[in-house]
């Protein structure tokens, strides 16, 4: 139905009580959503259609690229994640449920073993590769902190796609032209975004983009370089050489000296005391990750990147210790580590510290710091490794400018995934000498809902929601005022006849209400193109065209109605084009 009246379209007056960005305040005060649980949501009729509308034009893009449509069960088997060795390292975003034999499943988060399985069991030579497939369904990750609305839902719909190789290059050709079909995807809807390098996680593999949507609310911190181009999750950003620490200020003998100091822990306060710069000092953090201790040291003015130190261990757990470990391991209280006469710990430097001339930290004892330590004399590190967190200011790593931070939504992010699961669940081909040859893999996930509220947060104003034309849940409304006379809802009737026999995606407002309420409601859901027909302008032969966007409002002849909406689609059509 295209009538307002038989479309269930609940306007809401209020925020809801939990939103915390404009997308989820908006589309369910459009009544686009509505929550149903924490991280849960019903797509109610119009939300579906801006949805659906993305999943077309996703499908599009996914079949240019030469991927096929396909559906996998949301519910998957235990013995497939047991295979991929996930089923134990997953952790407790994956909802593990059991059937009435107790047999055990999950609902999928992701879809790469169910895939693999069936790619296994199809495909046995070179000559049936490669293989590109996609779905678009529903996921759930039982998500620490589900909020955002269907920015970080738990249930969640994403198309990810998947393929396979025979080699390395072809897979590098399938990869450039998936990232080719995302760039067109967010340049169709109007997107403003940035692809940039991004980390690998769990999902394993050798390279990989996210592409991010710009906005405030972003949970994305990007780096970016705007000299060359070079753009990178936080997660992963290297940064060209910072420059040294300014030179030692003290007097530096033969051997550490004590310091007492009392109650400070902080780099800030010690320095300070000490009359050094934060950069003299060795940060000195204890990590618990799966199974060991590691002592990891930085520099005063840094931040150790846990993301880097968690792919340099090769684990799933990494936290900060407690203050008991932390006593256990180095002898001492919190705040007062550091890496001297420290023994039986693994301990991993940033290149920065073993580069100082001298330092000061912590002496493993309450209230004392040693200051004159000279790395590599006093204390070695095992391993020394990039651990640091770039930041604004910070040189490129490409080209040496200034790099520069910015927030982002990630919408899509796409892997090459190599042989991990390939490997792991012997998903074989013969190649063209008989030889068995592990396949080679790529992933390719776009959120669906947090792509259409990332578009909700770049396109908005203080009265709603400003859709971008291929988004809307309809391209335009067609409200008619003064429905209690017949003769105007007769005129406004053959208006809407008009419209939709010349094929344009029209939602005629047909209900008896006020005319503010109608404004309001087309200012908040937010139609690209809006005709109003009302008692007076008809009886003149007019009525009122105006775009969402900026409002203004031109007289039109009933007569001209048609070309002129066609014209106006096609003029916002070209803009994104
Ligand atoms: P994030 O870091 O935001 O949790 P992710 O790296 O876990 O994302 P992927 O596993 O790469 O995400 O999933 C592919 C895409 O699915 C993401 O780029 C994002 O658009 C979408 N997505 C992931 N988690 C959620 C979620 N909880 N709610 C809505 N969309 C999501
Ligand atoms: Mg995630």
């Amino acid at each position: 139905p295209m009538r307002w009246t038989r479309t269930f379209i609940h306007t809401l007056r209020q925020d809801p009580s939990d939103a915390e960005v404009v997308s989820h305040r908006l589309m369910t005060r459009a009544g686009m959503i509505s929550k149903v649980a924490a991280g849960i949501y019903n797509y109610l009729p119009l939300g579906w259609r801006s949805l659906d509308k993305l999943a077309d034009i996703v499908r599009e893009e996914m079949e240019r690229a030469g991927a096929a449509e396909l559906v996998m069960p949301a519910v998957q088997p235990a013995e497939l994640w047991e295979e991929s060795g996930r089923w134990a390292k997953y952790g407790a975003e994956l909802l593990r449920i059991s059937d009435r034999h107790d047999r055990e499943f999950c609902f999928g988060p992701t879809h790469e073993e169910v895939i693999t399985d069936i790619v296994r069991r199809a495909v046995k030579s070179y000559r049936q590769l490669p293989v590109s497939l996609y779905q678009i369904q529903t996921k759930f990750r039982d998500e620490i902190r589900p909020r955002f609305g269907l920015m970080r839902g738990r249930e969640f719909i994403m198309k990810d796609a998947y393929s396979f190789h025979a080699d390395a290059g072809d897979l590098d050709t399938t990869y450039r032209a998936m990232e080719a079909a995302y760039c067109r995807i967010f340049e169709r809807c109007g997107l403003g975004y940035t692809p940039v390098e991004a980390d690998t996680g769990n999902i394993g593999g050798s390279e990989s983009h996210e592409f991010m949507v710009l906005a405030d609310t972003g949970e994305d911190a990007i780096m970016a370089c705007p000299d060359c181009g070079y753009g990178a999750n936080v997660e992963k950003a290297e940064t060209g050489p910072i420059g040294p620490a300014p030179p030692w200020p003290l007097d530096s003998g033969d051997a550490p000296e004590t310091v007492h100091t009392p109650e400070m822990r902080s780099v800030e306060d010690v320095a300070a005391f000490l009359g050094v710069d934060p950069a003299h000092l060795i940060k000195t953090l204890v990590f618990e990750s799966d199974e060991e201790f590691v002592v990891v040291l930085i520099r005063g003015d840094l931040d150790v990147n846990e993301i880097k130190l968690t792919n340099h261990l090769d684990c799933t757990h990494l936290q900060l210790a407690s203050e008991a470990k932390i006593q256990q391991v180095t002898g001492g209280p919190q705040g007062f580590s550091g890496p001297v006469g420290l023994a039986d710990v693994r301990i991993i430097a940033d290149p920065t510290v073993m580069e100082l001339e001298t330092a000061a930290t912590g002496a493993n004892r309450a209230d004392t710091h040693l200051v004159g330590v000279v790395p590599g004399r006093d204390f070695e590190a095992a391993e020394v490794v990039d651990l640091r967190t770039a930041r604004a200011g910070d040189p490129c790593p490409r080209c040496g400018s200034t790099l520069n931070e910015k927030r982002g939504i990630e919408v899509g992010h796409i892997f090459k995934l190599g042989t991990k699961y390939s490997d792991a669940m012997r998903c074989v081909y013969l190649d063209d000498q008989g030889a068995e040859q592990s396949m080679i893999m790529g992933c390719y996930g776009l959120g669906v809902g947090r792509t259409v509220a990332a578009a909700v947060e770049q396109n908005h104003d203080d009265k709603g929601i400003i859709w971008p034309l291929p988004l809307a849940p309809y391209e335009v409304l067609l409200a008619v005022l003064n429905a209690d006379k017949a003769e105007v809802v007769e005129a406004a009737e053959g208006l809407y006849e008009r419209l939709r026999e010349a094929g344009i995606d029209v939602l005629f407002d047909d209900r008896p209400e006020r005319p503010g309420v109608k404004f309001n409601d087309m200012d908040l859901i937010g139609f690209p193109v809006r005709i109003v027909a009302g008692a007076r302008g008809l009886a003149e032969g007019n009525v009122e065209v105006s775009l969402r966007r900026d409002g203004e409002k031109s007289l039109v002849p009933v007569a001209d109605l048609v070309p002129k909406v066609q014209e106006l689609l096609a003029e916002l059509r070209a803009e994104l084009s």
